[in-house]
């Protein structure tokens, strides 16, 4: 899932929109990707290695990647707070309510004029992350192309953001004192329904097509490790998305529940890779699967939720009692007052997404160990196989083989790159006649 929608937006539903969107095969950094996989030697490698142009791109890119992320975080939280300090929400409301008469219109329309207000003062960072994808090769997407896919998340981040909002601002006025545990109640059931309508979300963006109108032969390949997995996604749900005319990047993933469950590959990562490797990846996004990452990272993430939501709740709370006759804010329930929960939201969120990714990057490396393992049988060499396939996906996403500590703990909701190839490079459970820890051969 991109992360174009607006903060606010994101911060709300994060935890709805992250879980399916954090089992992808692409690597920690948020921004999309680029360059063509590097030419990789018929040697044998056991590092993630860079060289030249694409080493020197990848540590730039990496440092501009990490200096915008922060600019946004503060940029984000300056705006709610100048929004409410200036007086804008009060005068906001006030319109609104001059507007309609209806309580749920008045709602309605001060959360959409907020989301647009957000996305507008957000559309520099927005654009200045696009420029700097463009210029470094890893998007090679169109301005009207890009303009486009804005506006699919911005009609998402309207409708579902604003009725996101005004559900919550409603549970904040019918119980003044436990909304956070309610709020934090119905978040579980909203997760779970993100999660089955994410593969159709997916669809509003890009051209899904049947893998085995492009790659029937590869197609055949992800029947063997189907059967091997035991995941049950049949040949009917194995789809390519074309993306090549917007990215250099490689990916692929696993998505949806039950009956919507399905493999994507994008066309980058079917055109570009050796179908072993195309096999790892796919063995490792089953892994997620067969292991059930989805539903346990649901419920650990929900019980980080509760105390994110418990935190911004106090924090909110705080900000509003000091606040509130200054800034001429509506009690705590008005949608003035239920803004300062949003300002606290964006606060606690800043230490709820680095916790969720402690949970994640546990996840990411034992889906590694599964793909690894998953593969054994399929593949002459599963240990290059995984090397060279970590290889190609940090040099298509420009992905630095030395990370700054503090960013990867902070922002990234997979191991680097550098530290997943290092593992599978010595990953050999079988040998010495040893068996491995999913698959007995
Ligand atoms: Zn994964």
């Amino acid at each position: 899932m991109r992360k174009t929608l607006p903060p606010i937006v994101l911060l709300l539903s994060m935890f709805l929109l992250s879980v399916g969107a954090r089992l992808t095969a692409q690597p920690a950094s948020s921004a999309p990707a680029t360059q063509p996989a590097a030419t990789q030697s018929q040697t044998a490698q056991d590092s993630y290695q860079l060289n030249g142009d694409t080493l020197r791109n990848a540590i730039a890119i990496t440092r501009i990647h990490h200096t915008v992320a922060l600019v946004d975080i503060a940029w984000g939280i300056l705006t709610l707070w100048l929004f409410l300090s200036l007086g804008f929400a009060t005068r906001l409301e006030r319109f609104c309510q001059s507007r309609f008469h209806l309580r749920f219109f008045q709602g309605a329309l001060y959360y959409t004029l907020l989301i647009l207000i957000l996305t507008v003062l957000e559309l520099p960072i927005t654009l200045y992350n696009f420029h700097v994808d463009s210029r470094f090769g890893i998007s090679v997407q169109t301005w009207p192309s890009w303009f486009r896919d804005q506006g699919i998340s911005l009609a998402l981040a309207l409708t579902v953001g604003a009725l996101l909002m005004l559900l919550f601002n409603w549970i904040v006025r019918k119980s003044p004192r436990r909304y956070w545990l309610w709020g934090w109640l119905i978040a579980g059931p909203l997760m779970v329904f993100t999660i089955v309508v994410s593969p159709y979300l997916a669809g509003l963006y890009d051209k899904i097509e049947p893998l085995d109108q492009h790659h029937a032969e590869l197609a055949t390949k992800l029947e063997a490790l189907v059967a091997r997995t035991g995941t049950n996604i049949p040949r009917s749900r194995m789809y390519i998305a074309l993306l090549g005319a917007k990215s250099n990047g490689i990916n692929a993933y696993v998505a949806g529940m039950g009956s919507t469950k399905r493999m994507v590959i994008w066309d980058t990562t079917a055109t570009r890779l050796p179908d072993d490797e195309i096999l790892f990846i796919m063995g490792h996004e089953s892994g997620h699967y067969v292991l059930h990452h989805l539903p346990k990272m649901i419920m650990l993430d929900f019980f980080i939720v509760l105390i994110g939501f418990w935190l911004t709740a106090k924090l909110g709370e705080w900000i509003h009692s000091r606040n509130a006759s200054k800034w001429k804010l509506g009690e705590y329930s008005s949608r003035s007052g239920f803004t300062v929960l949003l300002l606290a939201l964006s606060i606690v969120g800043q230490f709820i997404a680095p916790t969720m990714n402690v949970v994640s990057r546990h996840f990411e490396h034992e889906a590694d160990v599964y793909g690894q393992e998953a593969i054994h049988s399929l593949v002459t060499n599963p240990q290059q196989t995984a090397v060279r396939a970590f290889n190609a996906l940090g040099a298509a996403w420009l992905e630095d083989p030395n990370p700054n500590p503090f960013f990867e703990f902070w922002f990234d909701s997979h191991p680097s790159v550098a530290d997943r190839t290092k593992f599978a490079a010595h990953y050999d459970p079988w040998a010495n006649g040893g068996h491995g820890r999913f698959f007995a051969k």
